[in-house]
């Protein structure tokens, strides 16, 4: 099939989705150029924010990707104290943000669950409920994800990492702390708890191939989330997966893979969120406006507390860990403008997709 057809296919099969995200060249060009009239015909010009508090990176799980893994004993550990956290929130607030995303290491205990309850309801009293809050804390059981849902929370996100169980299996240490069934309950429990739900995976993992993340569109797609995050894997030298660093795509392919991902997805999945990840700023200083370019409408600004941020290291060369909040967004609000874009201050920017999830629920109850 010619590729002008292929893009324009409702429900492109694993085939095909893969001859996108080989695009290079003209064809390339062309995905692009669908991607974006996908997304300014289902959800506009606007490009939301969410203020990024890293909220500690003490972890229990030792995933072999990350540079913050419990495993890795050169990382100097912190956890932001709940006025800090509060403090970055009201800063959120007052920049006209609209929402905030609370994330960190995994932790597991009734303390951790209180203690995030706590903050939320903190965090809706200081901004009268205005603020949006997302979560993005590992896996919980449905009753703390519940506590924290009715506490203020109405986002999650939880990366599957890889959709295929294999290469999920090579990627994280073996055992039921890191079981890829687990991980994929927690989403569904996050769905029925009526939480907007993000997932996503990394783009470029050792042994992945372009029909692994075919899949991985294909299972978005089945599990019909209402956001995504995905973007570059970044090889950190402290941790396991480091050694096969000789065996992966080159840095510049592996971000031309992931905006071809973004702008599959997009076209795919049209009106849900698509969030331009951190990592692709690792590697390009323009890798998040380029990701806006191609479907891509969220954007997560680091609001950590600078003297935090190069603790929070999940990779090399992670951006902006010397730069306070507030220099960020001047240069922030330039750059989407030039992505001929604009953003959308003090606004929650829920999906569309959740949105209309939500008005068949009511009108099929009502
Ligand atoms: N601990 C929570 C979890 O794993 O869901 C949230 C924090 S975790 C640091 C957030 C995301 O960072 C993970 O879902 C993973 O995809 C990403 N990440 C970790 N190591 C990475 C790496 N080396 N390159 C790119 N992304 C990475
Ligand atoms: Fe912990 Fe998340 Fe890093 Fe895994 S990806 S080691 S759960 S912080």
């Amino acid at each position: 099939m010619e590729f002008s057809k292929i893009i324009e296919q409702d429900k492109p099969g694993k085939d095909e989705l893969v001859r996108m995200l080989e695009a290079s060249g003209e064809e390339r060009t062309l995905l692009f150029e669908q991607a974006v009239k996908t997304r300014e015909q289902f959800i506009g010009k606007k490009v939301h924010f969410r203020g990024l508090i890293e909220f500690s990176n003490i972890c229990s799980k030792d995933c072999y990707y990350c540079g913050i893994r419990k495993g890795n004993r050169k990382v100097k550990r912190y956890e932001l104290s709940d006025e800090q956290i509060i403090e970055a929130a009201a800063f959120a607030h007052k920049q006209n943000y609209g929402s905030v995303v609370i994330q960190g290491g995994e932790i597991a205990s009734p303390a951790f669950t209180a203690r995030i309850e706590h903050l939320l309801n903190e965090i809706k009293r200081l901004s009268d409920g205005k603020l949006g809050i997302t979560l993005s804390l590992g896996e919980q059981t449905g009753e703390t994800y519940l506590r924290w849902k009715e506490a203020g929370a109405h986002r999650y996100l939880l990366r599957i990492e890889s959709s295929n169980q294999e290469l999920y299996g090579k990627i994280h240490p073996a055992g039921h702390t890191h079981d890829f069934k687990a991980r994929l309950g927690c989403l569904h429990t996050l769905q029925d708890l009526g939480y907007q739900t993000g997932t996503g995976m990394m783009i470029g993992l050792p042994f992945q191939t372009t029909g692994h993340l075919a899949e991985d569109l294909l299972f978005i797609q089945e599990l019909d989330v209402d956001m995504v995050g995905m973007g570059p894997y970044i090889e950190h030298p402290d941790t396991p997966l480091y050694r096969y660093r000789g065996e992966l795509l080159p840095i510049k392919e592996r971000f031309d893979l992931s905006l071809n991902m973004i702008a599959v997805l997009r076209i795919l999945m049209k009106d849900i969120n698509i969030a331009a990840a951190t990592a692709l700023q690792a590697i390009d200083p323009m890798g998040r406006e380029k990701a806006i370019r191609v479907g891509a409408n969220i954007i997560m600004p680091n609001i950590t507390p600078g003297l935090y941020r190069n603790d929070y290291s999940l990779y090399e060369n992670k951006p902006c860990t010397d730069e306070e909040p507030e220099e960020c967004l001047g240069c922030l609000d330039a750059r989407i403008q030039m992505a001929d874009s604009m953003i959308g201050y003090g606004e929650w920017g829920d999906s569309k997709h959740y949105q209309q999830r939500i008005r068949r629920q009511n009108n099929s109850t009502g």
